[in-house]
């Protein structure tokens, strides 16, 4: 199968790679010509665990390829993805599906046979219908069917997740689409991954569908936490209690500083837009927004209070700032309104992150960047743990106390414990746990 994926980010690099490990005959294309050079040299532009050899690996065996000429990765191509940004349209939280609506023109340009146009990008219900009417209006005689093929992937396990996923959701108007999809997606078939095939709206429903509800999840759990803070209860005990019944499952009750990402917070947003102009409310997912917004700033508030009141003049270390470990993806982190929050409260700010650096500096400003945990934690008047990162979680903790000028452990995401703290001689604060409000 001969596939061109059209946007060569977390997702179009991750999947292009992983078709092409099938045995498929992949090229990426991306408009950014940077990364397309870097990625010709066998440089990542993003850090995710495993691609760069699952890259090399296919670009060395002849079927991954990259280039910026969207003509040339289409020409000849069966499938072609589309898996550009779509991000929150400034001003009024919409999918801004600009890239989408270039790249389906682009793609009618230079479709040179048959081919099923698949949007792998998260777009709103009926973006496929427009995508169609587009290809149709740039082409009209072109034979093409398009399709809706979410992505689920996790950034820092995308490459497990793509290759074990729960299930692959097809949205497919045709007999066509619906055999090519079953063709390309077959290596995963035979691991009995179950491919949904549905309409191209219900596909598309399906991906928001399942950000809202996995963002209620956490939203829920990190409420839950402030009323076990509130009544002297341990909300890790409660996520087991709860999580352990079948129903509900143990996965995302981890409460902490609120959800960040490049997904949750704009899919949500864009969900709600498309309910509005249905004029079907979805008001749970409208409180989740609600709730989870105010979050992040009242985590800085946490550390003020942590630090009796003050932080004018003080210096707070922050370990972790990408919005999760295991990916340089800053995008809407909850680091960035915690530190906002504490320099509004004229703290200074020290800050070590393994991966996400680089990033971090094009979004953050007047913050001291170090070089390992214990850099950032010297001399700083207490130490705030903001992403669970595995190198944070056997930190030397009577080591942390030693170089701190005040010995205050903010553990944003309860990976130690109040006895552990205490026996360094810190003062712990975690979420919702007894004693740590
Ligand atoms: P990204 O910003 O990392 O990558 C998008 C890429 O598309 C960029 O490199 C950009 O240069 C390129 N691009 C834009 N227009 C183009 C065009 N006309 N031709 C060629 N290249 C073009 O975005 P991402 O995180 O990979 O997300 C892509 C889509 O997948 C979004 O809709 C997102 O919501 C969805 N998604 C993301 C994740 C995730 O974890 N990041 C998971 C599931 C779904």
């Amino acid at each position: 199968m001969r596939i061109a994926m059209i946007g060569t980010g977390y997702v179009g690099l991750v999947s292009g790679a992983c078709f092409s490990d099938f045995g498929h005959q992949v090229v990426c294309v991306d408009k950014d010509a940077d990364k397309i050079a870097a990625l010709e040299k066998g440089v990542m532009p993003i850090y995710e665990p495993g691609l760069e050899a699952l890259v090399a690996h296919n670009v060395d065996a002849g079927r991954l390829s990259f280039t910026t000429d969207l003509a040339e990765g289409v020409a000849g191509a069966d499938a072609v993805f589309i898996a550009v940004g779509t991000p929150s349209r400034r001003g009024d939280g919409h999918a801004d599906l600009t890239y989408v609506y270039a790249a389906a023109r682009e793609i009618a340009q230079a479709l040179t046979g048959p081919a099923v146009v698949v949007t792998k990008s998260t777009v709103p219900v009926g973006t496929g219908d427009e995508v169609e009417r587009l290809i149709r209006e740039t082409a009209p005689d072109a034979e093409v069917s398009v399709a809706s093929n979410p992505e689920f992937l996790r950034e820092g396990a995308a490459i497990t997740d793509f290759k074990h996923p729960d299930r692959i959701v097809a949205g497919v108007e045709g007999v066509r689409a619906r055999e090519l999809l079953e063709a390309i997606y077959r290596p995963l078939n035979l691991n009995r991954a179950p491919l949904l095939f549905t309409t191209r709206r219900t596909a598309e429903i399906i991906k928001y569908a399942a950000n809202a509800f996995l963002a209620t999840k956490i939203t829920f759990i990190n409420e839950i936490a402030d009323l076990c803070e509130s009544v002297g209860a341990d909300v890790q005990m409660v996520s087991r209690g709860i999580g352990l019944d079948n129903r509900i499952g143990p996965k995302f009750l981890h409460a902490g500083p609120g959800y960040g990402g490049s997904c949750f917070p704009k899919d949500t947003l864009a969900l709600l837009k498309t309910a509005e102009d249905e004029q079907v409310p979805l008001r749970i997912v409208e409180s989740v927004v609600k709730v989870n917004d105010a979050r992040k700033r009242a985590m800085g508030r946490k550390v003020v209070k942590a630090m009796n009141g003050d932080v004018r003049g003080k210096t707070v270390a922050l370990l972790g700032l990408t919005f999760k470990p295991n990916t340089d993806d800053m995008r809407d982190s909850p680091s960035i309104s915690i530190i906002q929050a504490l320099q509004d409260e004229g703290a200074t700010i020290r800050a070590y992150d393994p991966e996400g650096t680089e990033q971090a500096r094009t979004v953050l400003e007047n913050v001291v960047f170090c070089d390992n945990p214990y850099a950032a934690a010297n001399g700083a008047d207490a130490l705030v743990i903001v992403t669970e990162w595995d190198e944070f979680r056997a930190l030397d903790l009577d080591r942390v106390a030693e170089i701190l000028a005040q010995p205050i452990l903010v553990d944003l995401r309860n990976i130690y414990s109040q006895e552990e703290a205490a026996q360094a001689g810190l003062s712990y604060h975690g979420i919702g746990q007894i004693g740590t409000a």
